[in-house]
């Protein structure tokens, strides 16, 4: 701890710097894959690798849908914060549906226990993650509610 990083800088959980850059499209952008022949979608992406439905190997880049819809709610509550997230305890981790039928796991930011119940609507929201190995912050997606 110092004047330029006030909390604890966690160096035993961070997270490898070239990684991070490599999934910088899918945390950004939740870019994902699509196969070109069977026309599936995958999220993470699959660079590089073949479709494991139709083993075609032409798979390109695809932005998944920004908006879907909480399906099971988790409260992480450890009684403490986790080690390099910030301050936030509990933490509400989300499984949501969207609307392109991806699933995925994340954070739900900017709201309350009681409002997260299955079947209502998220977007997807750009949010500080963790840091990295040489102490830069990570951004990346969670989620919140769509309010009017
Ligand atoms: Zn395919």
């Amino acid at each position: 701890m110092n004047d330029q990083f006030p909390e604890i800088l966690p160096r035993l959980e961070s997270y490898n710097t070239m990684r991070t850059w490599r999934e910088r499209f899918g945390r950004y952008l939740l870019q994902g894959s699509r196969c070109k022949s069977c026309g599936s979608l995958w999220f993470p992406r699959r660079d590089e690798l073949n479709c494991p439905k139709c083993k075609g190997m032409e798979l390109e880049p695809y932005r998944c849908s920004r908006l879907g819809t909480i399906d099971v709610v988790q409260v992480e509550n450890m009684g403490y914060p986790i080690m390099g997230y910030g301050e936030t305890a509990p933490r509400l981790i989300c499984t949501i549906r969207l609307d392109d039928g991806i699933t995925v796991i994340s954070e739900l930011v900017d709201a309350e226990k009681d409002e997260l119940v299955p079947g209502a609507r998220v977007r997807m929201v750009l949010r500080k993650h963790k840091r990295e190995e040489t102490g830069a912050w990570m951004y990346g997606y969670m989620f919140a509610l769509c309010r009017e």
